[in-house]
């Protein structure tokens, strides 16, 4: 191939001057805790929380320390805990059966679709087993959720949303995270707004809030969150409360509110990048693009395409091929996990059974990040790299079947 890439998957974008400076104004107040505040001072943790909980037009917003943390502390908000199943998506990154994991509960894994959404059919034969589905938009695709909602509704399941992909994304007119009873967020450098580690976690319900607010060790200020619930929703559970601390400072919240507001011209170039890889990759013989439904308002800032039921060692190849070229391609097919690639089976601390429709599914999948810091042409590029790699070896592989 005489083409090369030379771009890397892991760079991200740099922050924007004007997060630096509050940064910076930060670091010189040495104020550095969310309640190390003046007297009628919102800060800039609490402003962040105003800000994102208007942005989705939630009531409440808490900021924590990390993604998986949202996660941890939504479950336990919901009272989840020792012996208690949670459903959740085989597909998905491994926090979200560590987080069920942390709070003494046990992951019950539900398919995957060739959409690469759950699938509905294995849910509704699982939901008699479970009260609360912790529900990962894995790589930013989004299941009918109309549809999700009735089946919740009719089997008397609490919803979470692991919105870690999803941020700034919509199903119709709503957004990621609104619909369940509690949306989740995280600000990991790899997701959609950068803070090094953070989280945001949202919901309408007061004494929801008041329990996550809580539990994010508050210390009894909890009168210091702006976009929390008012003071008789903490009087009734403040001293039965753990404080499992995992607060957000002013540090991350200062460089995320920049990035907010910056978010949907954001969301815009991944889009422009990820089409261009679509629209590259299309009728390529042996791969299957990943159709996305009209209702999802998708945030492309990772791309899927599937090799489905090609053989391991040429999934390798392609694989090996397309590294040579410049182009990192993650394979979630791979027996033991590799970075973020981990699959179901790899969590070896929960008993699992083999689903052969998920399998299929994973074993031809194939991921890439598309950081904001590639060019258009970049993404021109690495689709014609990728698809010289496939094509080729579709057609070695089928004249030798002969
Ligand atoms: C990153 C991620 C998380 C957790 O976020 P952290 O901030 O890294 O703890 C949860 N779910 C998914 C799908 C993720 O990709």
């Amino acid at each position: 191939m005489d083409k090369k890439f030379h771009g890397n998957f892991t760079q991200q974008d740099g922050l924007p001057e004007i997060a630096i400076e509050r940064a910076t104004r930060v670091l010189r107040s040495g104020r550095l805790h969310r309640y190390n505040l003046g007297k009628d001072e919102i800060g800039e943790v609490g402003s962040l929380e105003l800000e994102f909980a208007k942005f989705i037009n939630v009531k409440y917003c808490l900021a924590v320390a990390s993604g998986g943390y949202t996660l941890s502390t939504a479950l336990r908000a919901l009272g989840v805990g020792h012996g208690d199943n949670v459903l959740t998506n085989a597909f998905t990154l491994a926090p979200v059966p560590g987080a069920i994991a942390s709070v003494g509960a046990t992951p019950i894994f539900v398919g995957v679709t060739e959409n690469l959404v759950i699938d509905f059919d294995d849910l509704e034969a699982k939901s008699q087993n479970a009260k609360v589905l912790m529900l990962s938009h894995m790589r930013g695709h989004i299941c009918d959720m109309d549809r999700l909602l009735s089946i919740c509704a009719s089997n008397n399941i609490q919803l979470i949303e692991d919105c870690a992909h999803t941020m700034g994304a919509k199903w119709g007119d709503r957004w990621s995270g609104t619909d369940g009873v509690i949306g989740c967020y995280s600000t990991q450098t790899y997701k959609h707004i950068n803070s090094g580690e953070g989280g945001l976690l949202v919901t309408n319900n007061p004494d929801i809030m008041a329990k996550a607010t809580m539990l994010s060790g508050s210390y009894m200020l909890y009168d210091r969150h702006p976009a929390g619930p008012e003071k008789k929703h903490y009087d009734l559970i403040k001293y039965e409360t753990p404080n499992i601390s995992g607060r957000m400072d002013h540090l991350r919240a200062s460089i995320l509110r920049p990035q907010l507001d910056d978010l949907m011209e954001r969301v815009a170039k991944w889009n422009e990048l990820y089409q261009i890889l679509e629209e590259g990759l299309r009728a390529t013989s042996g791969l299957t693009i990943v159709e996305r439904p009209k209702s999802e308002k998708y945030v492309g800032s990772s791309f899927q395409f599937l090799l489905l039921d090609w053989s391991s060692e040429q999934i390798k190849r392609v694989v090996a091929d397309c590294f040579s070229s410049g182009v990192e391609l993650k394979w979630f097919g791979e027996a033991s996990p590799h970075g973020f690639t981990s699959r179901y089976d790899s969590w070896k601390y929960v008993q699992t059974e083999p689903m052969a429709k998920t399998d299929r599914v994973l074993s031809g999948l194939l991921d890439l990040r598309l950081p904001l810091s590639f060019t258009k042409t970049d993404c021109t590029l690495i689709a014609s790299i990728i698809k010289n790699v496939v094509q080729k070896l579709f057609e070695t592989s089928n004249t030798s079947d002969i």
